[in-house]
């Protein structure tokens, strides 16, 4: 059995993403989790719409394309090893700034917020207000009412993640997360930003589950696998930190509802460029870091 789990009885994924539920045949929509009639569980509504038949067609069909182009080009054993590699030994990373690792660290009871819940509950102000305006729409576009329950991450395949988001790499315990993690082709604001308009669907084949992920990593970065190209060169492949967000070029990770500090397996920090307040929240981190448990 893949670590995603059995397959929810309720969760019968038709093309348009809804569900009969299996205990009292009502519909339950593309965004509940739970059936509006009985409240049986339909399971996660991000993992179901990365499972959805024409989901899983279209990125199929995408995987073939780059696994043959990798064929005429010669790179077809190279193309195996990433997508084997990836499939197998990835995880994912949430990217956290200092004080908010500390903070799981020193109390078991704290749970990881995102922005939105962050905002909501006024624990934060919002950002500049194009920017709230912008996130909120991308969040919107691709989640809809559920937006507020997504932690972002990124797929890795080493312990390093996406500075730009924060010094310290939570690595997540797939056993934490699998079950309830979906995976973006890009980063979901340049995934939404090339969209013609805002009532636009999204393209089909760049979503996948967890038991899918080295397909989705094949069919977008198999184009830039020569036949020479070696195993040292996956993880720069799969994650390339840019100098902004808009330069990451990495899979983004959906992680539904909350994780506290026994979902993480290990944190990295990063402490070139920090301030000398990061600098000391950094040695805690990684003192106190030290004794979570794999
Ligand atoms: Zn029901």
């Amino acid at each position: 059995m893949s670590q995603e789990g059995t397959t929810h009885p309720a969760s019968m994924v038709t093309a348009d993403n809804a569900v009969i539920c299996q205990h009292c045949n009502s519909p339950i929509g593309a965004a509940a989790r739970f059936c509006p009639t009985c409240y049986q569980e339909a399971g996660y509504p991000n993992v179901r719409a990365a499972k959805a038949r024409d989901e899983v067609a279209a990125l199929d069909q995408r995987y073939h394309s780059a696994k043959s182009d990798a064929e005429t080009s010669g790179a077809s054993s190279a193309f195996a090893s990433f997508v084997t590699l990836t499939q197998s030994s990835s995880h994912v990373i949430v990217a956290a700034p200092p004080i908010v690792a500390l903070a799981l660290l020193r109390n078991t009871s704290n749970l990881y917020a995102n922005y939105s819940q962050l905002v909501d509950s006024e624990a934060r102000s919002p950002a500049e207000h194009d920017d709230d305006c912008l996130r909120l729409c991308v969040d919107a576009r691709l989640f809809g009412s559920y937006h507020n329950k997504i932690k972002c991450g990124a797929l890795a395949l080493s312990d390093v993640g996406l500075l730009n988001y924060g010094r310290v790499f939570l690595k997540m315990k797939p056993k934490a997360i699998s079950h309830r993690t979906s995976f973006l082709s890009e980063n979901s604001y340049t995934f939404v930003g090339r969209l013609s308009s805002s009532t636009d669907p999204p393209p089909l084949g760049y979503l996948c589950s967890w038991s899918t992920r080295g397909k989705l990593a094949g069919a977008k970065l198999g184009e830039h696998i020569t036949s020479r190209s070696t195993s040292e060169d996956w993880p720069q492949l799969l994650l390339t930190p840019g100098n902004s967000r808009s330069d990451d070029d990495f899979i983004e990770a959906h992680i539904f509802g909350p994780f506290d500090v026994n979902a993480i397996q290990s944190m990295h920090c990063h402490y070139d460029g920090a301030s000398r307040a990061d600098t000391l929240t950094l040695r805690a981190v990684e003192e106190l870091s030290s004794a979570l448990c794999p």
